[in-house]
C-alpha cells in the first residue's frame, strides 16, 4: 500500500508539472486568441418542462486551440482571469450571442418572447462598474430587446462584489434584463440573495440531478429547494439533466426549464439551428 502511495505521489507531482506546462503554452496564445478569431459560442437548449419547446439557448464559450483542439472553459477561463482578459472575453460571448439570437429571430420570424438566451457573467463583469452600459450596447449594436436576455451570476461573484451590487443588478433589470443564479446550492445558498436581488430565476446546480436517487436526504433537500424558489415566484432550471428518470423527477417536481445531456449538449449554431429552428 505504502508503495501505491508513493507512486501516487509521483504520478501527481509529475500531472501537476504537465499542467503548469500546459498552463504556460496557453498563456502565449490566449493574448491573441481574441483578435485571431479563435473563440466559438456553443449553444444548449433549455427545454419547458410542460410543453417540451425549446425555450431559452445558454451560450458557452470555446476556445478552439490551433494545436490543441476544442478546449472547455474550463481549462482557459481561470488563465483569462488572472492575465486580465476575461472582460474581453466575456463582452466578446456577449456580443456573439446577442448577436446570433437577433440573427435567429429574423432569419425564424420568432417573437422576443419565443427564445431567451442566457449568457454567463464573470465575477470581473460583475464588478466593472460600466456594466450596465456594456450590457445595453451589446444589446442595442444588434437592436436586440432587453427581455429577450437573461444574465447568469453566481452567489459567489454576488458575494465578491461591490456593496452597491443590489442597485446595479436593479438597474439591469428596470431596463428588462432578466437575472438568473446559477449553481444554485453549491457555495453559499444564502436565502438572502433569493430575495435582495431582483433574480427572476434559479438553476439547481446540476450536482443535485447527478445525485439524484443516491442519496436520500439530498433529494429532500432538492425538493425543498424547488418548492422554496417556486414559492418565492421564481422560475426554476434544472440543469444537468442526463437521464429520463431525471427528467421525471424535475417535471413532477415543477421545474419550469430543463437543461442537460437528455435533450442535448451545447453544439455549435448551426447545428443548434438544424436541429430546433428549422422547421
Ligand atoms: P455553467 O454555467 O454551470 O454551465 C453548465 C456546464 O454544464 C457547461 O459546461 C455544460 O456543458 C455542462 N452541462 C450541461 N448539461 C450537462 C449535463 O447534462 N451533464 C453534465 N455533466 N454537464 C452538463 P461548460 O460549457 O464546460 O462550461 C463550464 C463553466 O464555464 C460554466 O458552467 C460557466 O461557469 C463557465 N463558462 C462557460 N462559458 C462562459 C462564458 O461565456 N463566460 C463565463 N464567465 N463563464 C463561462
Ligand atoms: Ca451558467
Ligand atoms: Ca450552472
Ligand atoms: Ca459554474
Amino acid at each position: 500500500a505504502k508503495q501505491t502511495g508513493r507512486n501516487k505521489v509521483c504520478l501527481y507531482n509529475g500531472s501537476l508539472h504537465q499542467e503548469t506546462q500546459k498552463k504556460a503554452l496557453l498563456e502565449q496564445d490566449i493574448h491573441q486568441a481574441l483578435a485571431l478569431n479563435q473563440f466559438t459560442v456553443h449553444y444548449q437548449p433549455q427545454i419547458c418542462a410542460r410543453t417540451l419547446k425549446v425555450k431559452g439557448v445558454e451560450a458557452l464559450v470555446r476556445w478552439q486551440h490551433p494545436t490543441q483542439g476544442m478546449l472547455s472553459p474550463i481549462m482557459f477561463l481561470e488563465l483569462a482571469e488572472e492575465l486580465n482578459l476575461i472582460g474581453d472575453i466575456g463582452q466578446w460571448v456577449l456580443h456573439s450571442a446577442c448577436h446570433q439570437l437577433k440573427h435567429w429571430q429574423r432569419q425564424y420570424h420568432l417573437n422576443d418572447d419565443l427564445l431567451s438566451m442566457s449568457v454567463n457573467l464573470s465575477t470581473f463583469q460583475l464588478q466593472d462598474i460600466n456594466l450596465l452600459s456594456l450590457v445595453s450596447d451589446a444589446l442595442a449594436s444588434c437592436d436586440l430587446s432587453p427581455s429577450c436576455l437573461e444574465l447568469e451570476i453566481t452567489e459567489s461573484s454576488i458575494i465578491h462584489s461591490p456593496e452597491n451590487i443590489v442597485e446595479r443588478l436593479n438597474e439591469l433589470t428596470q431596463q428588462g434584463v432578466k437575472l438568473s443564479l446559477d449553481d444554485f446550492g453549491t457555495g453559499y445558498s444564502s436565502i438572502k440573495h433569493l430575495h435582495l436581488f431582483p433574480i427572476h430565476s434559479l438553476k439547481v446546480d446540476k450536482s443535485f440531478i447527478a445525485a439524484y436517487k443516491q442519496k436520500k436526504s439530498q433529494d429532500k433537500v432538492l425538493e425543498a429547494m424547488i418548492k422554496f424558489a417556486k414559492y418565492l415566484g421564481l422560475s426554476v432550471i434544472a440543469e444537468g439533466v442526463e437521464t429520463a428518470e431525471q427528467l421525471a423527477f424535475c417535471q413532477a417536481q415543477g421545474c419550469d426549464l430543463i437543461q442537460g445531456y437528455y435533450y442535448s449538449k451545447p453544439i455549435s449554431a448551426i447545428d443548434f439551428e438544424a436541429k430546433y429552428l428549422i422547421k
